[in-house]
């Protein structure tokens, strides 16, 4: 049985006793006797509506009534039916005004009844009816004192009985109380002094001048309470006023809260608090927030939270539950517990748990105003949540523009770069940049020798050059091109399967000890690798480690990887065709002697750079002796590889500044730049005897055959300044050597003008 029930049974118990002695009293009494006594009663009934109540204390001006009757009556029996009549009255008519009845109002007006009849048994007892005034004014005082004794019993036991541990304020009690005693005495003087001439109707009359007084002091009183209120009012509207500046202006969740729960302090002081926060997302785990002294552990919280379903739905006003009604206990002993949603029309963000002994709590306006508070509160952190929504948006949507015009830069500075490894290096730096990863390697397939070969890198300065040399065997990196590693097209090969491969390759021993790794983190060993593809043709890879952030990449970044992967394989396809381009444009046809128009080009040039310099250059007309008959023999096949053989042979054996065209036909020229005649002269003889001296193997015919040449040789600036007039000089010069018998060198410069055919 609990203390509330058993405070039912016994003031159900009191209104009982003092029923049966009500009964009693009444049986035993005379008519005369009963009719005196109830108009007593009603004089108490008169003096309870003017009692003022004030918490624990209360003014009763009906002791003055009840105490001259006590004097005069000198019965304890009239005592109790006077007052248990009159109260009783008092708590119909009180019922009647505000519609509700309790035991509470009965239980009151028995134990006022009893009390009083308690110290009007001490007085009979202890003073005789016929006592001299001396004694009787001793009897007083011991009403006074008796009757205190017993308010003060009766208020000890109700609050036992509420388990309110609050100390009473037995000071304020005892001058309350006194007040009115101090105002009852002379009255009960009057009274008891009256009665013998006037009888009862002069009882009344005594009493007079204490109504007037009481309602003086009732209106004061209430002028008080009123003054009370309004205080409180000012002190709930300053709460109010730095509640909106202090909680709006928080930065965090926790410092919100906190200042929250400094405003609740304000309005009662804090026993224990808790406040779980879910975010808008009521799937991930609940964060708790403790203040003042909360016992459950955070698990505990969030399991009690989860329970209730308050992520689906929080109380959206205050919920109060007191002492042994908290579901919840945050705190051990007696509190009282409130419990309300943080939310918004929008959100639920979570819900507090508020604990206090402090009873002002229970005022609807306190209430009120921590609903205000909390709905504030959850402004506060929608409002911080957004922001930092917005604050996240705003940073990817910054990092995607930087990562796009990084990409637009790389795709800028390839135009125009055919150098591959150039190209290749600017993309590594612009992945470093943008995707962030310390060290990017590029590498190269190698068809022929099935291997890759490291091309361009970041982040690899100081072993660069070891890294570069150390060719990678095709399938150490295909095996790596599975399915199991496979993100998007790239491949991300954790450090375990690396060690798997059993391959020093990739893995830094001095780095393999796993230690705790959290499950998006990044090891040491662990390997990101994208394949360069063109279309199904793989052209090499790029591989990156050391991420800035150390986590396992997204898909998102490994897409981004992917599209500079893109951008290496245009690079490397136009580069390629660059090449292709050059020789197409430049290079002759069947064999690998530059064509007739960069020949043409090349020799302007270099006439204007020696006409600046004033050297001397050479340049030979070289054709091929007897070629026809070589056609006519074994075939056009079979001079073209002849040519092939030829052109070989020259650029071998050529200088590198030295260029050699195919001039038409079987015929070539040879540029010797800044070389005077004599040296001229003795490269053209020094060629004419290499080849002289070839044995073209031929398979098409099963042989070897040797060749001839005629070669013609004209000098800038002597034999011509345009290259016009040096060609024609040249040419004339060859077929000087042609009719002189064949495979011999002619210089220009012994021929006259008129032999010159242009
Ligand atoms: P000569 O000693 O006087 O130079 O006698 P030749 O037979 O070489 O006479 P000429 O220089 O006039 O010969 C040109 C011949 O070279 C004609 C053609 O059959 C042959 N020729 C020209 N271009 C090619 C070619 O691209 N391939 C082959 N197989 N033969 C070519
Ligand atoms: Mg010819
Ligand atoms: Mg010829």
């Amino acid at each position: 049985m609990n203390r509330a029930s058993l405070f039912r049974t016994w003031k159900t118990g009191i209104v009982l006793l003092a029923a049966l002695l009500l009964v009693w009293a009444v049986a035993t009494r005379t008519l005369a006797e009963t009719q005196t006594v109830l108009f007593v009663a009603a004089l108490v009934f008169v003096a309870m509506l003017l009692r003022i109540e004030t918490g624990d204390a209360a003014i009763g001006f009906e002791a003055g009534v009840v105490f001259g009757a006590v004097v005069i009556f000198h019965s304890p029996a009239a005592a109790l039916v006077a007052v248990f009549v009159g109260a009783g009255l008092h708590a119909l008519w009180y019922g009647t005004t505000h519609k509700q009845w309790r035991i509470d109002e009965a239980y009151n007006a028995a134990q006022l009844a009893l009390s009083y009849s308690v110290v009007a048994l001490l007085y009979s007892l202890a003073v005789a009816h016929d006592a001299a005034p001396p004694a009787k004014m001793a009897g007083f005082t011991l009403l006074l004192v008796g009757y205190l004794v017993a308010h003060l019993t009766f208020v000890s036991i109700r609050r036992w009985f509420e388990e309110d541990a609050s100390p009473l304020d037995f000071r304020r009690v005892l001058t309350l109380q006194g007040k009115t005693l101090l105002l009852a005495t002379p009255i009960v003087a009057i009274e008891v002094m009256l009665y013998p001439r006037w009888g009862i109707a002069s009882f009344a009359i005594a009493f007079l001048p204490v109504l007037i007084v009481a309602y003086a002091m009732r209106n004061e009183a209430e002028a008080a309470q009123q003054n009370v209120e309004l205080l409180r009012r000012n002190k709930d509207l300053a709460i109010l006023t730095e509640s909106s500046t202090q909680i709006l202006s928080a930065e965090t969740d926790h410092e919100t809260l906190r200042r929250l729960m400094s405003l609740l302090s304000k309005l009662a002081k804090m026993k224990a608090c808790a406040v779980v926060t879910w975010e808008s997302n009521p799937d991930v785990a609940g964060t708790v927030y403790r203040f003042g002294e909360c016992l459950p552990t955070d698990q505990d919280v969030l399991r009690w939270v989860d329970s209730a379903g308050f992520a689906q739905s929080a109380p959206s006003r205050a919920f109060v539950f007191q002492s042994d009604m908290r579901k919840f206990p945050l705190s051990s002993g007696r509190a009282i517990q409130v419990l309300i949603g943080i939310q918004t029309p929008e959100v639920i963000y979570g819900v507090l748990i508020f604990e206090t002994e402090d009873l002002s709590i229970l005022k609807a306006g306190s209430l009120n105003l921590l609903t205000l508070l909390v709905n504030q509160t959850a402004l506060s952190l929608q409002d911080q949540l957004l922001r930092r929504e917005m604050r996240e948006k705003t940073i990817q949507l910054e990092s995607h523009a930087a990562t796009m015009s990084t990409i637009l830069d790389v795709s800028n500075s390839l135009i125009g770069q055919f150098d591959v490894d150039a190209a290749l290096t600017r993309i590594a730096h612009a992945i470093r940049k943008a995707v962030g990863f310390e060290q990017v390697v590029f590498a190269v397939y190698d068809a022929t020798r099935e291997e890759f070969v490291r091309r361009a890198h970041t982040g690899l300065d100081d072993v660069w050059e070891d890294v570069r040399r150390k060719r990678v065997a095709a399938d150490e990196i295909t095996t790596f091109f599975n399915p199991e590693f496979r993100v998007s097209n790239s491949y991300f090969v954790s450090h375990t399967a690396i060690r798997r491969t059993e391959s020093d390759l990739f893995v830094r021993p001095e780095d393999a000890d796993d230690g705790f790794l959290k499950p998006d983190e990044w090891h040491e060993n662990d390997l990101l690798i994208a394949p360069l593809m063109s279309g199904d043709q793989l052209l090499g890879y790029v591989s990156v480690r050391e991420p800035h952030d150390r986590r396992i990449p997204s898909v998102e970044k490994v897409q981004t990887l992917e599209i500079f992967a893109t951008q290496a394989v245009t690079a490397m396809q136009s580069a390629r065709q660059y090449e292709e381009i050059k020789r197409l444009t430049f290079i002759d046809a069947l064999t690998p002697a530059y064509n007739h128009r960069f020949f043409q080009e090349a020799l302007t040039k270099e006439l204007h750079r020696h006409a600046r310099t004033g050297h001397e250059l050479g340049l030979a007309m070289l054709d091929i002796d007897n070629f026809k008959r070589i056609n006519d023999t074994f075939g056009h096949p079979v001079g073209d590889e002849i040519l092939k053989g030829l052109v070989e042979e020259l650029m071998r054996n050529a200088r590198d500044t030295d260029v050699v065209a195919r001039y038409g036909g079987e015929e070539f020229a040879i540029i010797f730049p800044d070389t005077p005649a004599a040296s001229a002269r003795d490269a053209a003889n020094r060629f004419r005897e290499l080849v002289e001296r070839r044995e073209f193997p031929l398979a098409q015919i099963g042989r070897t055959l040797q060749i001839t040449v005629s070669i013609g040789v004209a000098v800038f600036p002597r034999d011509g300044a345009t290259a016009a007039d040096l060609i024609a000089r040249a040419d004339a010069a060859l077929y000087i050597a042609k009719k002189q018998g064949k495979n011999r060198v002619s210089m220009a410069t012994r021929l006259a003008d008129s032999e010159v055919v242009v």
